[in-house]
């Protein structure tokens, strides 16, 4: 009896260990199905990674034309700057003009050498981008902050400074192409209005509130372009600063129809308006100085050429010498040796003649140019004093 117990013992314990040792390898093969599992996920997932890092999102550079500036003292100095710690944002303040006619105009104070003033980009109404000055080269915009920034210079339509759609998505993807690129973040996006307290870009200092909009289309812009590629018509959709630019050309033309009475208005009472639209706009400023031209007007100076009237009272005492000389002639014998008396004769009247002339006609004659130059000075003067800003 008691072996028969024991061996049901047996039986029991052993059935109990096969059944144990069944779910241990049942819940064993679960967990290693797990960690296959697990292990083909991770490794999906690093797969996943490796396909983006191929792809390599990033803000695209927008397309730009590089019409570097002549190296010159007055828009180009070849000055490196000392790192790059902002991007400056400006508008021209000369409404309608093209970044191509703003580019030239840059180029061309090498010669005119009458202000100080350029900047690394101009964005233009279309859109397009002209590089004028190589970014890490200092460029005469934004005043105290050129040696550590740089500057985008935006053409628009009107004296509100609105830019219009296309300016808007140049500048936001050229923004954040070089913020990206040079490490910068949302606050080192400034405006010239911050660096010195100017009203430019003056769309953005009297709409603090797009300014912000710009910023953070900037950022967004930024961000996306990490995860994807964002074509223009996306783009279009996202920018929450397109509610604040002029759809085209057009649009700004009816805006600005109505403002340039009030700005007729504004013209001369306002000095702020004065300050602003004259001192940015070398463009307008500088084509009244062809009427300075009239200081031709002082050529009239020649009038004084009178003077040679004087020549004939020297010329006939000249004259009337001659026959001193020639009756001491006859008298002395040693004619021979006045002889010499002929050669002083041609003295006298040369002198005479020339002295006179030169006089008179020589100083007046020369401050005439002089006066003229100096007139032309005078209308660069405006921008010159404008050049002082932008240094
Ligand atoms: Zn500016």
């Amino acid at each position: 009896m008691k072996k028969r117990k024991i061996g049901r013992l047996l039986f029991w314990l052993l059935l109990l260990v096969v059944v144990i040792s069944a779910t241990g390898v049942t819940v064993a093969m679960n967990l290693a199905e797990e960690k296959m599992d697990m292990q083909q996920e991770t490794e999906s997932e690093t797969e996943k990674t490796s396909e983006t890092e191929q792809v390599n999102y990033e803000v695209p550079k927008p397309d730009v034309s590089e019409q570097l500036l002549t190296v010159n003292d007055y828009s180009r100095p070849g000055e490196k700057t000392d790192g790059i710690k902002y991007i400056v944002i400006h508008y021209l303040g000369n409404p309608k003009t093209t970044a191509q006619e703003n580019h030239d105009y840059f180029e061309s104070l090498k010669d005119l050498q009458n202000c100080y003033m350029s900047a690394n980009y101009v964005v233009g109404l279309e859109g397009e981008i002209i590089q004028c000055v190589p970014d890490g080269e200092v460029a005469y915009a934004s005043n105290q902050e050129n040696h550590e920034s740089i500057s985008i210079e935006n053409c628009h339509m009107d004296t509100t400074g609105e830019f219009l759609k296309d300016t808007y998505i140049s500048l936001v993807k050229l923004t954040a192409y070089l913020t990206e690129t040079y490490n910068l973040g949302r606050e080192q996006i400034i405006r010239h209005h911050d660096v010195t307290g100017k009203d430019c870009p003056i769309y953005y200092t009297e709409h603090e509130d797009y300014w912000e909009d710009f910023r953070d289309d900037v950022m967004t812009y930024r961000e996306l372009c990490k995860k994807q590629v964002v074509t223009d018509e996306e783009l279009e959709t996202i920018l929450k600063g397109l509610a604040h630019t002029y759809k085209d050309k057009s649009e700004a033309r009816e805006v600005e129809e109505t403002e340039s009475e009030e700005s007729e208005n504004r013209n001369g009472k306002d000095e702020y308006y004065e300050e602003d639209f004259v001192s940015e706009l070398p463009d307008s400023s500088y084509t009244p100085d062809t009427s300075y031209t009239p200081d031709t007007s002082y050529t009239p100076d020649t009038s004084y050429t009178p003077d040679t009237s004087y020549t004939p009272d020297t010329s006939t005492p000249d004259t009337s010498y001659t026959p001193d000389t020639s009756t001491p002639d006859t008298s002395s014998t040693p004619d021979t040796s006045s002889t010499p008396d002929t050669s002083f004769t041609p003295d006298t009247s040369t002198p005479d003649t020339s002295g006179d002339s030169s006089g008179d006609g020589g100083t007046t004659v020369t401050p005439d140019p002089s006066g003229a130059a100096s007139g032309g000075e005078a209308g660069a003067g405006d921008g010159s004093m404008e050049a002082v800003e932008e240094l």
